[in-house]
């Protein structure tokens, strides 16, 4: 294997749980029914029973390919997943330091994503000549990402350009497909993670008067206000992909110095500030991500992204207790392993109190259809040399998250793709590397 990223510390035990939620057989593309048909077939899913079943697939990829092959998964991949990846050498990490992994490794000529498809875009964007990018399943899409589509966005983009000119630009947040952020390396703006988004919305509102945030409103709200905005100067846009004309807005619109995209992670809108009370009213820290509400993260002890939450958690004494508010399948990671340092976690949204929405455990559906069976799948079919080619991710495609179906630009407009959504990572790379310390660590408090 090539460079990786710190490991996360998650240990593999012996009767630990390995089980995410097992998909439909007719959810898997023709070519991993083969795969998916011996998984379910498994009588559990503990590590003795699945561990010698991948090892079948996974190992003799990792020895055919060596050190050109590059493994990744994100923290809220389903359990099995982030536990597996890095058994077989790979990195788990959050979608910055995912995008990096991969340009940083010259080594890895074939690398292997398992996450939502925009982070392998995002490494794809980035990738060396001879680095192929795959997915273990083109259908994980994200819900927040779907909300921004580039035909709802680039019709906004262009009265917005019109209007504005030069004094308008675009940070996408890296939740988004290529397409748009080569609009945001287009209009001189930026990409952002999690991690640096209100320190490229600081950059950004320096550089120009009016700022447009897509796609996630919340991350915006709570960007500008750690930042000083004053919400009289947000103005949130009409609807998701049905503003086709922004006529009637412009009064609002002038107005404002920030505009943000209206969509949302369900996953993440199902904290409210009673979650963060209950926890507190218990002794308990609350540390939740920033694509929570701004009530939910003003009433936290700390927001960051994934990065920060593990490593906080991890480092923390033994005796503490945390209430995290993310993606569920990261909550149950993270309780596992640090449950091994005498630490307690639990899910934000797993209350017990009569009116107070429980929602324990509520995980990224899309991101989980990267199970196992797929895993070893498409291991085994890069080895063959049989990959289908709708596993292959390129800069641009817009995918089917239904039938995985492609649509591929073709050469010379990806290669103009390339050149305006690089531009866009690279000036959130300068700007993160070149920030200052208190935001480039993922940590907002
Ligand atoms: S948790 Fe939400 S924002 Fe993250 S990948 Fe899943 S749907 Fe998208």
């Amino acid at each position: 294997m090539s460079v990786c990223l710190p490991s996360s510390g998650i240990t593999i035990r012996p009767g630990i749980d390995l089980c995410q939620s097992d998909l439909p057989l007719d959810w898997y593309q023709p070519e991993f029914r083969s795969y998916a048909e011996e998984y379910l077939a498994l009588p559990d899913r503990k590590p003795e029973t699945v561990l010698p079943w991948l090892d079948r697939y996974v190992k003799p990829a990792v020895s055919h390919f060596g050190d050109s092959l590059l493994l990744m998964a994100h923290y809220y991949m389903g359990g099995e997943i982030v536990k597996l990846v890095e058994r077989y050498g790979g990195s788990i990490g959050d979608s910055y330091s995912l995008a990096l992994l991969g340009e940083r490794s010259p080594r890895a000529s074939i690398i292997v994503q398992s996450a939502v498809h925009f982070m392998a875009e995002a490494v794809a964007i980035l990738a060396q000549p001879h680095q192929e990018v795959w997915i273990t399943n083109p259908k994980a899409g994200c819900t927040m990402e779907m909300m921004a589509k580039e035909d709802a966005v680039a019709p906004i983009i262009d009265q917005l350009s019109e209007r504005y000119g030069d004094e308008f630009v675009v940070v996408a947040y890296m939740n988004t497909s290529g397409r748009i952020k080569a609009m945001a390396g287009r209009s001189g703006g930026a990409t952002c993670t999690s991690s640096n988004a209100a320190l490229v919305l600081d950059w950004a509102r320096k550089r120009s008067e009016r700022v447009l945030f897509v796609p996630d409103r919340r991350l915006g709200e709570n960007a500008a206000d750690r930042i000083g905005i004053s919400p009289d100067r947000v103005a949130i846009l009409p609807g998701i992909g049905q503003a086709e004309s922004l006529a009637d807005d412009w009064r609002r619109i002038d107005r404002a110095e920030l505009l943000l995209w209206g969509a949302y992670c369900g996953v993440h809108s199902v904290f409210r500030p009673e979650h963060v009370r209950y926890w507190h009213d218990r002794g308990w820290t609350v540390l939740v991500h920033p694509e929570s509400s701004l009530e939910v993260v003003r009433a936290a002890d700390g927001c960051g992204s994934t990065s920060y939450l593990w490593g906080a958690v991890m480092g923390a004494e033994p005796g503490s207790r945390f209430a995290i508010g993310t993606e569920g399948h990261f909550v149950r990671n993270l309780r596992e392993q640090a449950a091994l340092h005498e630490i307690r976690v639990e899910h934000l949204a797993a209350v017990d109190e009569p009116g107070l929405l429980r929602v324990a455990g509520c995980g990224c559906a899309t991101m989980s259809r990267n199970d196992p069976p797929h895993l070893a799948g498409v291991l085994d079919l890069l080895r063959r040399g049989t990959p289908p080619d709708i596993n292959r991710v390129l800069p641009g495609d817009v995918v089917n998250e239904s039938t995985a179906a492609r649509d591929r630009l073709d050469t010379e407009e990806r290669t103009e793709l390339v050149r305006h959504a690089r531009a866009a990572m690279r000036r959130m790379i300068e700007i993160v590397e070149g920030g200052s310390p208190c935001s480039s660590d993922g940590v907002w408090q």
